[in-house]
């Protein structure tokens, strides 16, 4: 754990130049606007520890798989966001030395992420070989009102010299993917361009073919007055810069203003996006510097005005929440029903940028809560347009008759994942994809979903499971063997609780939904089981035979649901009696050690119970948690949130208020010492759950939100916007009791601790301490 970052309620702020956390602070300070994003690599050169990464949404490339012995089955790709052309670039000369902060005598540095207003801003002081010293500041962004734009002013003041200063903004498309599994390189060039103040460069992606141009457009201002210089142009295969020669005095100012665009053929027409980058280089660069930030402000208070998550009398867990949402909104917009939220979003390579089962699971949540319903909506349909894909991927592992099984790990529908005990067993997140079209249906009321494309996902899931259970003449009920759980440190067990669970309640939610539809869109159901053949009476009758006699694995002693079939044979030992140089056990311990011990990676039987916490009484969630948890080591980033929401769900403060600091600050303070790689950006969303569903205990129950909240000891208060059907609230939590504003324009009736409270339009109600 490090907590090198200076606590501040609006703003990341890191004070001192320290090359060892560089990567890290790299990950935590990144930019993105949902379209674009990138780590917070300097404009200058730097030879010292550094991961270079600009991402660009949904351009992806099929890296060949590397496995060590290929299993029947196994995907022959794995689909990766890449790397895509640097666009920050600014190479600096100072009377002819080359700016490098790993080379130079580096004071007064500090990054600073502004929250509120959407930037990032750079000082320090540098002294060169030669003794030249001189101040620097850079403003960067990734513009979210123009989101295939950024900007960046870089301004330098000679300390001690007056001489010259080279600045040779660039573009340059010549990248590696530091995951690549054959050291490829995944771009070609198509053209390029470069001219005296501007240039471009447009890539294609081997194999996907994507095209993207990438280009930049520049202004040098000295002492607050823009000036026209000559410059010397250059370009090599993937690259074009052009070079600028300033003549400085000491104190007095000289900024570059470079200019940036991200045009992907996603978007337009291969052949057009030249010309359409051109147009807006040219209207960012007439729109200017000081514009485009006032209109990220001005977005960004857009965004926070219903995102914002307010706590009084904790400066460190404040400054945690609005980072984790800052970064879920600079990750995924919701305007493109093609993108998705990669664990990592823009800020590293890890889990190649690709969809995992973390959507559904962790991030539905926060957007149905924080945004328009259209952007969960978008997050489904992008499932939706997957479903003929899941299918052929279900085809292809044995299974029939429309049968879908979702890829466990994806870009375009077609699994990418390649790890046996994941790609064919971890098959619960068939699941949480159910789990999601249920919880925007309850949250939205928008039945006319499940009608139009949620009805025909479910009962495809539904036909998976049917399958993929089997009749045990030893038992007399149904099981299902060989899977993996969430838990990824048990794989090939039988009768995994959690997956279990969630085959039948899938079953059973496909049947009510499909019960709806029939009633409420007649024609519609008619023309869909007719499309996908589904045999009503047949289908529904195994569904039912399945539900009423799986077996979940329990045991009487301890009256806990088990985890899987002979977890109990394992050596309890818990974590706390555990050596803390043996953790975390993935980097201690080998796997055979790890699969045979009883340790938990993250939630499973508490991601069903979490799940589906109306079906059990609080001693039954008690005896769980309490058996459980001390046996969890938290080694996903995923794993703190579930539990402090049942902590919170149990009355147990102290500990809901630990696993929110846990997660929350995961980046912040690198607690799995793995930040470097990106930021957890997922996980975020459980961070968000934390406070709104553990401190605040929000539910939905029937048609309306529930809450019963608790005040952490340390905070004065806290508050949170959410939006339901169509209302808009704010929930506010102080000694005093529950304030809840109703910001929208209809009534609402909500139930704080079990009372219903009618909150007109526009109006406030305080319900009593
Ligand atoms: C977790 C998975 C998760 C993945 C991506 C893994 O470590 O075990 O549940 O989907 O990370 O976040």
């Amino acid at each position: 754990m490090k907590e090198y970052i200076e606590v501040d309620e609006w703003k990341i702020i890191e004070k001192g130049f320290n090359p060892l956390y560089n990567k890290i602070s790299e990950s935590i300070f990144s930019l993105g606007n949902g379209r674009m994003g990138q780590r917070a690599n300097f404009e200058e050169a730097y030879s010292g520890d550094t991961l270079q990464g600009n991402y660009v949404a949904g351009v992806y490339y099929p890296d060949k798989t590397r496995v060590g012995w290929w299993k029947n089955g196994y995907p022959e790709y794995f689909a990766k966001v890449i790397n895509a052309a640097n666009w920050i670039g600014i190479d600096v000369l100072i009377d002819g030395e080359q700016l490098d902060l790993a080379k130079c005598k580096v004071s007064s540095f500090s990054r600073e992420l502004n929250m509120k207003e959407g930037y990032l801003k750079r000082t320090f002081t540098a002294k060169t070989a030669a003794g030249k010293m001189i101040d620097v500041e850079a403003i960067r962004f990734c513009s979210m009102a123009d989101d295939e734009s950024g900007a960046i002013k870089y301004t330098i003041t000679p300390v001690n010299f007056n001489g010259k200063i080279t600045l040779t903004p660039f573009i340059d498309g010549d990248i590696v993917n530091k995951d690549s599994n054959y050291d490829e390189k995944f771009w070609d060039e198509v053209k390029k361009e470069i001219w005296g103040d501007g240039g471009y460069i447009q890539l294609r992606t081997k194999k996907t073919g994507f095209e993207v141009a990438t280009g930049m457009i520049f202004t040098i201002v000295q002492n607050t007055i823009p000036v026209h210089l000559f410059s010397t142009t250059f370009e090599k295969e993937k690259y074009v810069a052009a070079k600028v020669e300033l003549t400085v005095k000491q104190g007095e100012k000289a900024s570059i203003i470079k200019y940036a665009a991200n045009l992907s053929s996603q978007n337009y027409p291969a052949a057009e996006l030249a010309a359409n980058l051109k147009q807006t280089l040219t209207r960012i660069r007439k729109k200017g510097f000081e514009v485009m930030l006032a209109e990220q402000a001005e977005a960004w208070a857009k965004k926070w005005q219903h995102n914002d998550i307010i706590i009084e009398g904790d400066a460190s867990a404040q400054q945690a929440i609005r980072f984790n949402i800052f970064q879920l909104n600079q990750t995924y917009t919701g305007e493109d029903d093609r993108l998705n939220i990669g664990p990592k979003g823009f800020t590293g390579e890890k889990y190649g940028g690709s969809t995992y089962w973390d959507t559904e699971a962790y991030c539905v949540p926060f957007y149905l809560s924080t945004a328009d319903q259209k952007v969960t909506k978008n997050l489904l349909l992008y499932r939706y347009k997957q479903l003929g894909k899941a299918i052929d991927n279900a085809k292809l592992l044995g299974f029939k008759n429309g049968a879908a099984l979702y890829p466990m790990v994806t870009m375009d529908g077609t699994e990418c994942h390649n790890e046996w005990e994941i790609t064919f067993e971890e098959i619960h997140r068939n699941g949480a994809i159910a789990y999601a079209i249920f919880n925007y249906v309850r949250y939205t009321a928008d039945e006319a979903y499940l009608a139009d494309y949620g009805l025909e996902v479910l009962i495809a899931i539904a036909r998976f499971w049917a399958q993929r259970v089997n009749w045990s003449g030893d038992k007399q009920q149904y099981v299902m063997l060989g899977v993996t759980g969430p838990n990824e440190y048990e794989n090939n067990v039988n009768n995994n609780w959690y997956t279990n669970k969630q085959a039948t309640w899938c079953m059973q939610y496909a049947m009510d939904a499909a019960e709806k539809v029939k009633e409420a869109a007649p024609v519609k159901y008619a023309a869909l089981i007719n499309k996908i053949n589904f045999n009503e009476a047949e289908e529904t009758a195994k569904f039912k035979d399945i539900i009423a006699k799986m077996y979940f694995p329990y045991d009487e002693k301890q009256q806990v649901f088990l985890q899987q079939d002979g977890y109990l044979d394992k050596e309890q030992i818990l974590v706390k009696d555990l050596p803390a140089t043996e953790r975390p056990i993935n980097q201690k311990w080998s796997w055979d050690r790890i699969l045979r011990s009883c340790y938990i990676k993250q939630a499973d039987v508490l991601q069903g119970i979490y799940f589906f916490e109306d079906q059990y009484d609080l001693d039954t969630i008690r005896r769980n948690f309490d058996f459980y948890e001390p046996r969890t080591v938290h080694e996903s980033s995923l794993s703190p949130c579930v539990h402090a929401i049942l902590a919170a769900k149990l009355g147990d403060e102290a500990k809901a208020y630990e696993f929110y600091l846990r997660t929350s600050r995961l980046d912040l303070d690198d607690y799995n010492n793995d930040t470097e790689d990106g930021c957890h950006i997922t996980s975020m969303a459980g961070t968000w759950m934390s406070v709104v569903e553990g401190f605040g205990g929000m539910r939905v129950k029937g048609a309306k939100l529930s809450f019963q909240p608790f005040l952490p000891g340390k905070w004065r208060s806290f508050s949170f916007h959410i939006g339901f059907r169509g209302a808009l609230l704010n929930i506010k939590v102080s000694k005093d009791g529950v304030q809840i504003k109703n910001l929208s324009g209809s009534e609402t009736t909500v139930l704080v601790y079990d009372k219903e409270q009618l909150v007109k339009p526009n109006d406030e109600l305080l319900v009593e301490a």
